[in-house]
């Protein structure tokens, strides 16, 4: 068996990412084999920009959000002649063992290198959506959800000095995982996620009695997946509660900045247990954590539901 396994950044990035790799070159090093970065995720495993991996370069970047050594979206890895030059770029280099941080599709993707070409790999679910069936926790989630709090807190500031209503979007596709958590952490009046159906109408009589009874401002939380533009609910705002309204929509801000201890902890975690598995025999694996912790999921699990929000979790709107 070859010694030398590689790393790879696939889809979205998220912070997390960096002290993932910086794990992964010096846990590779301690269980003796040598390290390799793919650079800008498939893309660079077809053009061959792949290299030997040492402690200089992951010197200090665990503090940094986003990635090192880059992510991509690759059209051409989903052609199966562009895998085979994949396959031959590692031959050459010797490498039959990978770790992916990506999202469901980066590991169908994968899936299908690995039964084509026999490359061994263990995936880490890395989206701040939280939207991979199988695992309660994605690396990155942690950080988002830090960056929505700080900016929640600044927009009350501005919100109760000005009396307003404002509307702020989170990411998370069609999951509302970061709005649920940021609404129910931040004490939001008002929380909107595709998962669960919603009519403005039933909170009207409410909110307008609150007004009556001194409540300066609203902070509503729409997740982006939700079927109204969050501009339509500011003018809802407006039009049938009476406030002033504004919208926030967080965008890109929520997948960078400084990685959390929690994510730090939770790339370290995953790449250790991912260079373990595969060690230890793991061929076509993710690497997931729930309640019961760690544990290895083959690529169908992962990747043939939909990721269901925790009811628990629901109850607390
Ligand atoms: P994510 O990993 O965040 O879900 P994508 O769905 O965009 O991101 O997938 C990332 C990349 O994975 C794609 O750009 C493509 O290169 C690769 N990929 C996804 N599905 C397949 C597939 N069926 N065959 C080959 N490659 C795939």
């Amino acid at each position: 068996m070859s010694k030398n396994i590689a790393i790879l950044c696939s889809g979205g990035d998220v912070s997390g990412m960096n002290p993932a790799l910086k794990h992964f070159v010096e846990y590779s090093l301690k269980k003796g084999l040598i390290p390799y970065f793919v650079y800008d995720g498939y893309e660079g495993l077809i053009d061959n920009n792949i290299r030997q991996a040492s402690y200089k370069d992951v010197s200090g970047i665990i503090i940094r959000g986003g990635t090192q050594i880059g992510s991509a979206r690759s059209k051409r890895f989903m052609q199966p002649e562009f895998r085979e030059m994949a396959k031959k770029n590692l031959d050459t280099l010797n490498i039959d063992m990978m770790i992916v941080l990506g999202g469901d599709g980066s590991f169908r993707g994968l899936d299908v290198f690995y039964k084509e070409h026999g490359i061994k790999f263990c995936g880490i679910p890395s989206t701040i959506d939280n939207d991979i069936h199988g695992t309660d926790y994605c690396l990155g989630v942690d950080t988002a959800l830090n960056i929505i709090k700080t900016s929640i807190d600044s927009i009350r500031d501005t919100a109760s000095a000005f009396r307003r209503a404002f509307v702020i979007e989170t990411m998370g596709r069609d999951c509302g995982y970061l709005a649920l958590i940021s609404a129910i952490t931040s004490g939001a009046e008002l929380c909107l996620i595709p998962e669960v159906a919603y009519d403005l109408k039933s909170y009207e009589e409410d909110f307008k009695e609150q007004i009556k009874n001194g409540r300066r401002y609203f902070i509503a939380i729409a997740s982006e997946g939700i079927k109204q533009e969050s501009q339509e609910i500011a003018d809802w705002f407006e039009q049938k509660i009476g406030i002033e309204s504004r919208v926030s929509v967080l965008g890109h801000l929520q997948r960078g900045g400084n990685p959390t201890i929690y994510d730090r902890l939770m790339a370290y975690k995953f790449v250790t247990h991912a260079i373990n598995g595969i060690l230890d025999g793991q061929e076509e694996s993710v690497i997931c954590y729930s309640k019961k912790g760690f544990e290895f999921k083959t690529i169908d699990e992962v990747t043939s539901s939909k990721y269901e929000l925790d009811l628990d979790l629901i109850n607390f709107l």
